[in-house]
């Protein structure tokens, strides 16, 4: 649309005014014409289908009837409110219908034997159902109007509602909204990708959406809009991806062959799995090219990511650089710590460990090492991003477990050294191919997707507390074979407090079961300093402890070959990559390993479904589809940050081949007129401008 009316103030709109004006703004977050017409229908109610009385079963939906009345009559209620009330009948039964004002025109316009269609969402009180304030035609006036009239319906909040702007109101503000810039539409999309995909107008379209005449049109509007939503987003990324590949020189490793060949011939425990050996050809690809690396590692849980990110850092250390890795707890940046000194033992390669609970002292020495160079891989939780800590030549940075980062700490990541350091973003939590694709286009993707040999998948169980009983007898005898067991409770900070009560209850219990001293337990949960965590933590790892207690605090990266148990208490609770990253604590080591889901005997039709696919599969990519298919994106990993939460039609996992078939438009468009200056690419360069205008930031970091 023509971009000046676009940003008209929404109270300037016919029939809004400033103080629904003011409104919409706080409860909508609508400011403008734009904004308004983007406020898309939830849902349409089907107008040509008719209920009979007796076939109300639920308030859930708006439904139709068709019948007469019986009587109508003016009474009180028992606090002396006046109400008027009429019973409305067809051949299968009756309702009561109930007014509280407009009584002298509802008597007038209702005669007893006329035929009316009624239109509503049905109440249900006392064990009947009934309806307030209905809308009520005569019969043959409804049978004039088109029969096929799809009805928009808005949401709206209690505030709108009460100053007129109830789904009706909307619905007729916004046809004001459209007669204001009848005939002053102005394509966006480039009319070849028009012509080329068959799209309605624009103008078309935000009709057809908010007044659909029919389901064939309301389709066209939603492929339309959908695709140009999409479509915009893909340009965005394409012309990231070709900022970041431009205008980021890269250091070069020149020699990285030093430690690397030594560690690799006298360090290296195992035979590397054909995924790890490609993917760290495609590392050592990039920071040989002469470009900055950004790329992300995608790999199941105990696929073996450390010890690619060991690699590449040994690459930059042969080639005279400093390295960090970045963990998002300090429990992991502890492991990896250890890990990693014990890999490079002998090896002439110093690392140290920086996080919150580094010591002053310590803390000055690493400062110093780091400025003077002699410290090689510093490995640490967010502490590392810290303006104070300032490296001599930071070559690469990994980070490990991406999601728990934002963009921005990506970002500050890039300014450590004069020119960016190279970037390996490494995740465990698999992101499907449409998702990664929008929403780490600017990277570049390896995956890692096989397991190391010999392991063998995690068998899944579901019990309820009923099994309670035989679940400690399993647990018993994993232990008297030596293994040891993950119990995990779920603590979210909304309920925290009732969490935390049922932790310690199911503690106790447990310690009733397994009592002392033929049983040891570590206990760990968020609220503990980290030195108490790391003891217990230690006690578990050195296999003092046969169970481990814990919050969601373990959910990412600890590895204890030895753990064989995994049992999630509440597990209904947890998402499904939540629970496919606990289960990813066993299953490390040559035995047999087991992950028990207790739940409710009550479960919700999303959580069956979670937990069906936990017992079916330990196919991360499989759960991460699922996943999607059911949270949508918006809760997946740095989704939040990228704008992708906005998307107000498209949805990346039901819509995955608009997905593509938009970025291939956005990638030939960029080839034909990269910058979009010829002429007839004008409206879509000033309607991406106008959508990313407000966030920068998001087109600015990588
Ligand atoms: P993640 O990808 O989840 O971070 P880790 O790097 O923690 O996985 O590796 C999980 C376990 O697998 C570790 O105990 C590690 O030593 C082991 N491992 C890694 N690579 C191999 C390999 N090629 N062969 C055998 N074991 C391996
Ligand atoms: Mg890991």
């Amino acid at each position: 649309m023509n971009f000046e009316l676009a940003h008209t103030p929404i109270e300037y709109i016919k029939g809004v005014g400033p103080k629904r004006g003011e409104l919409l703004r706080k409860e909508l977050n609508i400011h403008t014409l734009d904004d308004l017409l983007h406020h898309f229908p939830f849902r349409y109610v089907d107008r040509t289908t008719f209920h009979t009385i007796s076939d109300i079963k639920t308030t859930e939906v708006d439904i139709q009837l068709i019948g007469k009345f019986k009587s109508i009559q003016e009474s009180k209620t028992k606090n002396g409110r006046r109400i008027l009330t009429g019973l409305f009948y067809d051949d299968t039964g009756s309702v009561e219908v109930t007014w509280f004002q407009g009584f002298k025109l509802i008597k007038d316009y209702i005669k007893l034997d006329k035929t009316y269609v009624l239109f509503g969402r049905p109440n249900y009180f006392n064990g009947t159902f009934s309806f307030i304030h209905p809308e009520l035609e005569e019969k043959s006036n409804a049978e004039q109007q088109v029969a096929s009239v799809l009805q928009p319906v808005y949401s709206t909040t209690e505030k709108l509602t009460a100053v007129g702007l109830h789904s009706k109101g909307i619905s007729k503000i916004i046809q004001n909204a459209l007669e204001l810039i009848k005939g002053k539409w102005q394509e966006v999309l480039p009319l070849k990708v028009v012509e080329g995909h068959q799209l309605i107008s624009r103008e078309e379209a935000f009709l057809y959406i908010h007044f659909p005449q029919s389901e064939e049109q309301l389709q066209k509007a939603r492929k339309r809009l959908k695709f140009e939503e999409l479509f915009f987003i893909q340009i965005s990324v394409v012309w990231q991806k070709m900022l970041v590949s431009q205008n980021n020189k890269g250091f070069i490793f020149r020699e990285i062959h030093n430690h690397l060949r030594t560690f690799y011939h006298q360090k290296l425990p195992y035979k590397l799995t054909n995924a790890q050996i490609r993917v760290l050809r495609e590392i050592r690809a990039d920071v040989t090219s002469g470009k900055q690396m950004n790329r992300l590692l995608q790999g199941d849980v105990g696929s073996g990511k450390t010890l690619v990110a060991l690699q590449a850092m040994l690459m930059a250390v042969d080639a005279g650089f400093q390295a960090c890795m970045m963990a998002p707890t300090e429990i992991l940046a502890q492991q990896h710590y250890q890990t990693i000194s014990e890999m490079l033992f002998g090896l002439p390669v110093n690392v140290k460990l920086l996080t919150g609970s580094t010591k002053t002292a310590e803390r000055r020495e690493i400062h110093r090492m780091l400025e003077d160079g002699s410290l090689h891989i510093l490995i640490g939780t967010h502490a590392l991003i810290e303006d104070t800590v300032s490296f001599n030549n930071l070559g690469l940075a990994v980070i490990d477990e991406q999601h728990r980062f934002g963009v921005e700490q990506r970002g500050k990541l890039w300014k450590k050294n004069t020119q960016p350091p190279h970037i390996l973003v490494m995740t465990a939590t698999p992101i499907p191919r449409t998702l990664a694709m929008t929403l780490y286009g600017d990277l570049e993707v390896s995956v890692i997707d096989e397991l190391p040999p010999g392991r063998k998948p995690v068998a899944t169980y579901h019990v309820t507390e009923a099994h309670r009983l035989r679940l400690f007898g399993f647990m018993k005898s994993e232990i008297a074979k030596g293994r040891q067991i993950y119990v995990v409770y779920p603590l979210i900070e909304e309920s925290e407090k009732l969490d935390l009560l049922a932790l310690e209850q199911g503690i106790e219990n447990l310690q009733r079961a397994f009592p002392l001293p033929d049983y040891q337990f570590s206990v760990v949960h968020g609220r503990m300093s980290p030195e108490d965590k790391a003891h217990e933590m230690e006690r578990f790892v050195k296999g003092i402890s046969n169970i481990m207690v814990a919050t969601t605090v373990i959910e990412v990266g600890v590895n204890v070959p030895n753990a064989t148990v995994m049992v999630i208490e509440n597990a209904e609770r947890f998402g499904l990559s939540q629970l496919h990253q606990l289960r990813g604590r066993v299953g490390r080591g040559a035995e047999k390993s087991y992950c028990i889901l207790v739940t409710g005997n009550k479960l919700s039709s999303d959580a069956k479904v979670r937990i069906e696919t936990m017992c079916r599969t330990n196919d991360g990519f499989e759960i991460a589809e699922i996943d999607l298919q059911l949270r949508g994106p918006g809760d997946i990993m740095g989704t939040r940050q990228s704008g992708l939460v906005n998307m107000k039609i498209a949805n990346l996992a039901t819509d995955q081949h608009l997905v593509q078939v938009t970025r291939d438009a956005a990638l030939s468009l960029y080839k034909d007129d990269p910058k979009l200056t010829k002429p007839e690419h004008r409206p879509s360069l000033l309607y991406y401008q106008h959508l990313y205008a407000s966030s920068a930031s998001y087109a600015k970091i990588s």
